[in-house]
């Protein structure tokens, strides 16, 4: 009886199904942003070692610059505050030691640490030569080694040097700070500061490089996972809307009407609307088997005498024609061949009743043998027509092609229009009627007869 639909979806796995996808992509998404993140964080700790970096290594250079300066002008002028200046920065501010030590956390191994080590390397044993000039000078300019600085008391000339004149002893010490070797050791500071500054653009480059690399690898996964998402949530929500919103909505029209349901959309909807409508069809056919049991008679299938009586009242006011058909001696019939046959000849008056008269005509049962056809749109005029009905109804029930017993009919007619004792009454109609019937029956019966609103009804055999 039920027929599963092989298209049918179940809204309930599907929404489960998706509503995981969709769990399972968010996730995907939360882990993929705090890798950016990541990446992000590392690109910005390098730009801030390069920044460290940048720093010492330009410190490296400047000091040693400095040194060179400040010792090359007290070999020249022999001007104190220069040899202090000097030593101060070798001794107190040591911004050469603390430039290596600044790029220490970025990694002993690396080029740039080494470069810069070496860097550090040169410019002390150049400090050793500029020390000895400065010690050679400070003789030279009569001045005694502890005077100048503590660290010049360290310094012992070698026995010529010591000889040399105060002129010559000047003139030595600037040749030591002025001549190429000592520009040799400078340029040997400045290419591993150089070297440096070269490992550090080059490492920057490759690291930032990578991460953003991956940064842009991750960030194309997350495109494409946020594009995901969004379909299928459009995809969730159309079909919610498509499979069980829509037929939802739909439906409410067809419930007030007392339509049919569509069996369209999600499977647990149209087992709702088979359910429905199921139910729906057994309750009208249950309606309509009560109202037709209401207002017909079982046995004939005609109308039924309630139904007769609320006609006539309906169309009270309306041109009309009321016949009422009473069968003659029925109740011989019955003591005579049996209630069973009774039953048989009332069914086939019946019959020929309802085939004889218009569709919109109304034939009724409105006691044990006594029938009432009420025929609309009828005027005493028309009673010709009527004539030629009975006549016909007559010729009919005496065909004996059945194997009934032969029976006769009585009628009485009235019309509505042609009523002027008691208008205004609904029950006038059937009243006169009935009185026509009445003078059949006692004229002899088997015969019609018009109630004529005078004195005597005619009746007619
Ligand atoms: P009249 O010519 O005066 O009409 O005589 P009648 O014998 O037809 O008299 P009446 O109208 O009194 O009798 C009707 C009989 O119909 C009485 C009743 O037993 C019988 N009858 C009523 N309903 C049924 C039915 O459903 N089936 C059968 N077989 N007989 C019925
Ligand atoms: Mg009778």
């Amino acid at each position: 009886m039920e027929q599963k639909n092989k298209k049918e979806i179940k809204i309930t796995y599907f929404f489960a199904v998706f509503v995981a996808l969709l769990i399972v992509i968010s996730l995907l998404l939360v882990v993929g942003s705090s890798r950016i993140d990541t990446s992000l964080t590392k690109m910005q700790d390098s730009t801030e070692a390069y920044i460290v970096e940048e720093e010492s290594i330009n410190q490296m250079r400047e000091v040693s610059d400095y040194l060179t300066e400040k010792c090359q002008a007290f070999v020249a002028t022999g001007n104190v505050e220069e040899a202090e200046a000097y030593y101060k920065e070798v001794d107190v501010d040591k911004r050469r030691e603390a430039s290596l030590a600044a790029i220490e956390p970025y990694g002993k191994e690396d080029g740039i640490y080494t470069s810069l080590a070496n860097a550090l390397k040169a410019s002390n044993e150049l400090a050793e030569v500029e020390g000895y000039a400065m010690c050679l000078a400070a003789e030279g300019y009569s001045l005694e080694p502890a005077e100048v600085s503590k660290d010049l008391t360290e310094v012992t000339l070698t026995k010529e040097d010591s000889q040399l004149t105060a002129q010559q002893k000047r003139q030595k010490a600037r040749n030591m700070v002025f001549d190429q070797s000592y520009e040799d050791k400078k340029s040997e500071i400045w290419d591993s500061v150089l070297n440096s500054t070269e490992q550090l653009m080059e490492n920057t480059r490759a690291l930032e490089l990578e991460y953003y690399e991956s940064a842009k690898h991750r960030l194309i996964v997350q495109n494409i996972l946020m594009a995901l998402l969004l379909g299928f949530a459009l995809i969730l929500l159309f079909a919610i809307a498509q499979l069980v919103l829509l037929p939802l909505r739909n439906s409410t029209e067809y419930i007030r009407t007392q339509r049919v349901l569509p069996v369209k959309g999600a499977a647990e909807y149209t087992y709702l609307a088979k359910a429905y409508n199921t139910m729906l069809q057994a309750t009208q056919k249950h309606h309509e088997i009560l109202s037709y049991e209401a207002t017909h008679d079982v046995m004939t299938d005609l109308y039924n005498r309630k139904f007769f009586d609320n006609k006539r009242e309906e169309l009270f006011g309306e041109e009309v024609a009321l016949m009422i058909v009473d069968v003659d001696f029925f109740k011989s019939i019955n003591d005579t061949y049996g209630h069973e046959m009774g039953d048989k000849v009332l069914q086939k008056v019946a019959r020929i009743l309802s085939s004889s008269f218009r569709s919109e005509d109304f034939v009724c049962r409105i006691g044990g043998d006594e029938f009432a056809v009420l025929m609309v749109q009828m005027r005493p005029e028309l009673k010709h027509v009527v004539e030629s009905k009975i006549a016909a109804v007559n010729e009919m029930l005496h065909r004996r092609d059945d194997g009934l017993p032969d029976v006769t009919l009585s009628i009485g007619v009235a019309f509505s229009s042609g009523n002027a004792k008691d208008p205004d009454s609904p029950d006038a109609l059937f009243k006169t009627a009935d009185l026509a019937l009445y003078k059949v029956k006692e004229g002899g019966r088997d015969g019609f007869a018009f109630y004529e609103d005078k004195e005597d009804t005619e009746v007619t055999s």
